[in-house]
C-alpha cells in the first residue's frame, strides 16, 4: 500500500472582523463557521496598506492555557511583556509566546515598507502544561531555514521538518509544523504529516490544488482561502497557471474539553472563573 495523500476535507472563506482596539483582520478559525481545529484554536491573517486598519493595536492584554504565534511578512509589531521582554518584530520574524499560567503582553503593528501584514495562530496546551511556566521564544527571520529544491519550491521551516531540515523553534507540546510555502507555476509538492495529526493550508498569494492524487485534481484555492485536510500521510499542492504561497500547518490533537473566553483557553468554567479571579486580585502574574 502506498502512502495516503490528505485530500481537502473542508473549505474555508475567511471572515472579516474587528479585534483588539480595532484593528480590521481576516479570521478563518474562531469564528461561527470554525470553533476550532484541535490543536488549533485561532487563525488570524492581518494586513492592510491603510495603517488606519491597525495602528491601534492590541493594548496590554491577558492570556493563559495557550500558545499565540506571529509570523510577519511585511511590516512591524512593537511588543512587551509581562516576564521582562520587549521589542520589535519584523518582516520574516517569528514570536512564539507559550502563556501556560499567565503572560500580560502589548503588541503593536507599525507600518513597513510595503504596508503591514502577517499572522497570528493560537495553539492550545494540554491540561497539564496549561499552567506551566510563561516561555517565549522570538526568531529572526535570518534564523528561519529555507529549503530550496531544483524546481523552485522555497520552503521557510518555522516548525517542523522539510527534507531533513528542522525548523527554527523546538519543544512545542503539539509537536507542531509551521511551514511558509512558495511553489512556481506548474511544481508539485509533497510533504509527509503524521497520521492522525490535524492539517489545514491557508493559502495567502495566487492560486493553488490541494490533495491532488494521481488520477484527483484535488481542490483548488485562490488567496484568502483556508483548507482543512482530512487524515492521510502526505500533504500534496500543485501550482498550475499560477505561483502559489500558503502556510502548511499541523499538529497532534489534545481530545480535551475546551472552555475558552476571549485570551483564556482553559478546560473547564471553572478555570475560566480562576482566571478572571486572579486578574481582578492581581495574582494572573506571577
Ligand atoms: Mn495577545
Amino acid at each position: 500500500m502506498g502512502l495516503q495523500t490528505r485530500k481537502v476535507q473542508r473549505v474555508v472563506t475567511p471572515q472579516e472582523v474587528m479585534e483588539g482596539a480595532g484593528v480590521r483582520l481576516r479570521r478563518s478559525i474562531a469564528t461561527r463557521e470554525l470553533d476550532y481545529v484541535d490543536p488549533f484554536l485561532l487563525l488570524d491573517h492581518f494586513g492592510s496598506d491603510n495603517p488606519e486598519d491597525y495602528v491601534r493595536g492590541f493594548p496590554m492584554h491577558p492570556h493563559r492555557g495557550i500558545e499565540t504565534v506571529t509570523y510577519m511578512l511585511r511590516g512591524f509589531v512593537e511588543h512587551k511583556d509581562s516576564i521582562g521582554n520587549a521589542g520589535r518584530i519584523g518582516p520574516g520574524d517569528v514570536q512564539w509566546m507559550t502563556s501556560g499560567r499567565g503572560i500580560m503582553h502589548e503588541e503593536m503593528p507599525q507600518p513597513g515598507p510595503g504596508g503591514m501584514a502577517g499572522f497570528q495562530l493560537w495553539v492550545n496546551l494540554p491540561a497539564r502544561l496549561k499552567m506551566t511556566q510563561p516561555r517565549y521564544q522570538e526568531v529572526p527571520s535570518a534564523r528561519i531555514p529555507e529549503v530550496k529544491r531544483g524546481d523552485g519550491t522555497r520552503v521557510r521551516v518555522i516548525a517542523g521538518e522539510v527534507d531533513g531540515v528542522t525548523g527554527a523553534v523546538t519543544e512545542i507540546a503539539a509537536a507542531p509544523a509551521y511551514l511558509d510555502g512558495y511553489l512556481p507555476a506548474g511544481v508539485t509538492f509533497s510533504q509527509p504529516v503524521p497520521r492522525g495529526h490535524a492539517a489545514f493550508a491557508y493559502v495567502f498569494e495566487g492560486e493553488g490544488a490541494f490533495g491532488v492524487g494521481e488520477d484527483d485534481q484535488g481542490t483548488s484555492a485562490v488567496s484568502p482561502t483556508l483548507l482543512i485536510l482530512g487524515d492521510g500521510d502526505v500533504v500534496t499542492v500543485r501550482a498550475a497557471a499560477k505561483p502559489v504561497r500558503f502556510l502548511l500547518v499541523s499538529g497532534k490533537p489534545l481530545h480535551e474539553p475546551i472552555a475558552r473566553y476571549g485570551p483564556f483557553v482553559m478546560n473547564t468554567r471553572e478555570e475560566i472563573q480562576q482566571a478572571l479571579d486572579d486578574l481582578r486580585n492581581g495574582t494572573f502574574v506571577r
